[in-house]
């Protein structure tokens, strides 16, 4: 027997057609068009007739439907990615998008590409061009290598040269490489997706030269090493030499390649971080091929890299996968931008953001954290300026600190505390992102771009005019 009073709250609702009408929805009809307008009416009568039904709301209880729909049709069209600021102290932060791109090298790319351009034309014979000779060239100066191939991300480059150099075959890799980076990239899994055997060799701590000539077979089509880029290995470990995988592959006459993860192109040993192998580097030692993200410590778009031998390239041009994995014109677009910053009288690290950040000493953020501390302080809210460490690398720098510094909230203070705090500073329409340790929350400003000082000191006077 339904309870009458749900059935007379059911009937209460106003029709769809009414409410659709509605005087006070003319502006939301203009700007928003009749059909979205009609599919938030449907959600807003939807979303009532279920509290209803769950008895959550009674007849009684007067409603602004227009009131309603215009919220939820704010709601619906409101842009979902937004701008965020970095207080993580992580550069290359994957959850918020990892290198943070130059203001000009977009404005650049954006420019070349928006409209039309030459993705696939030659403009000297008037021909149908090669969208991936457009950067080619700068990745051949600037890696050394014979030729380059770009695609999607690096998952996709070590899948299309798996797929291209071993299907049908087998795969030689360490035991001691077989790398999950975050998600579901795992070396394995890949390996099996492109239909080639992973032959694992050695042990998880030590693989010598003689696990690579016992695991060899008439069926080994590859040598793989892969860059362990978000662990480290100590104690009794050991990996066979670049130098030694390579003389091996060309005993056998195999292709030795190497998944470098990150791939800088440049040393960031000046910076005081770990001098990790570059992409000119590990193939002046005579690797046959590489790949790299261009998103990580290159900075720029998500893409990833094939640089090598023309030959092996030109085997992995022909694969219909790589039809299925092609960059499209914005992002090669803003890679070659990135790529030209290379080569321009500036170091990389002044036009890069990524690079910058990753440059820059904590001695030049402490001024930084004082004045932003200072400008919070002034606003109220009991921020200090202190030192920390950043993690810069994310998955790029295994284990990595570098001394940084801080602006610290410690809470519990007025109506806040830590995780009430954070939470608030995340949901604003430019959202903080800080971390929370120690009982507090702190921003770091090794990662704050420009123009974030002022966007954090708004964030914070917003909260406070809120919780007033
Ligand atoms: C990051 C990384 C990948 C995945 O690269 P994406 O560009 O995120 O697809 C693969 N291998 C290694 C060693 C990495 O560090």
């Amino acid at each position: 027997m339904p309870d009458p009073s749900v059935s007379r709250a059911l009937r209460a609702l106003p029709a769809v057609g009414r409410l659709l009408l509605a005087p006070e929805l003319a502006e939301a009809r203009a700007r928003h068009g009749e059909e979205a307008v009609a599919a938030a009416v449907r959600e807003v009568l939807d979303d009532a007739r279920g509290a209803i039904l769950a008895g959550e709301t009674s007849e009684t209880e007067p409603m602004d439907w227009a009131g309603r729909v215009a919220t939820c049709l704010a709601r619906t069209w409101a842009p979902r990615l937004r701008r965020v600021v970095n207080g993580t102290g992580v550069v290359l932060n994957t959850n918020l998008g990892r290198a943070p791109l130059a203001s000009d090298v977009v404005r650049e790319a954006l420019e070349e590409a928006a409209g039309y351009c030459n993705l696939e034309f030659d403009l000297a014979s008037g021909d149908r061009g090669d969208r991936h000779s457009v950067i080619e060239e700068h990745l051949r100066r600037l890696t050394g290598a014979e030729a380059a191939l770009v695609v999607n991300n690096n998952a996709a480059a070590v899948l299309l040269v798996v797929d291209g150099l071993a299907r049908e075959g087998e795969v030689l890799i360490s035991r001691g490489e077989l790398v999950e980076i975050g998600g579901s990239f795992r070396i394995p899994e890949v390996v099996a997706t492109s239909g080639a055997i992973l032959r694992e060799v050695g042990a998880t701590n030590r693989t010598r030269l003689a696990d690579f000539e016992a695991g060899r077979s008439d069926r080994t089509r590859l040598v793989m090493k892969c860059h362990t880029s978000n662990y480290r290995m100590e104690g009794f470990v050991a990996e066979v030499p670049r130098a030694d995988l390579v003389a091996f592959g060309r005993k056998h006459g195999l292709p030795v390649v190497e998944d470098l993860g990150s791939g800088s192109l440049i040393s960031l040993a000046p910076f005081g971080l770990p001098d990790e192998p570059t992409v000119p580097r590990v193939l002046a030692e005579g690797l046959d091929l590489v790949t790299f993200s261009g998103d990580k410590l290159l900075g720029g778009p998500q893409a990833g890299i094939i640089a090598g031998r023309r030959d092996l390239v030109d085997r992995l041009r022909r694969r219909p996968l790589l039809r299925a994995f092609r960059c499209d014109k914005v992002t090669l677009a803003l890679l070659e931008a990135t790529l030209r910053r290379y080569g321009a009288g500036l170091p990389p690290e002044a036009t890069l953001p990524a690079l910058g950040m990753l440059a820059v000493q904590a001695i030049a953020l402490e001024p930084r954290a004082l004045g932003l501390a200072h400008r919070l302080l002034a606003e109220g809210w009991p921020a200090e300026a202190v030192p920390t460490v950043s993690m810069p690398g994310g998955g790029a720098l295994p284990a990595t600190e570098v001394p940084s510094w801080a602006v610290r909230l410690t809470c519990p203070w007025g109506p806040w505390t830590e995780d009430t705090l954070a939470t608030a500073l995340r949901r604003l329409p430019c959202p903080v992102i800080g971390r929370l340790r120690d009982g507090a929350w702190w921003l770091d400003v090794r990662t704050l771009l420009p123009g974030d000082e002022d966007r954090v000191v708004a964030a914070f006077r917003q909260l406070a005019g809120g919780a007033a």
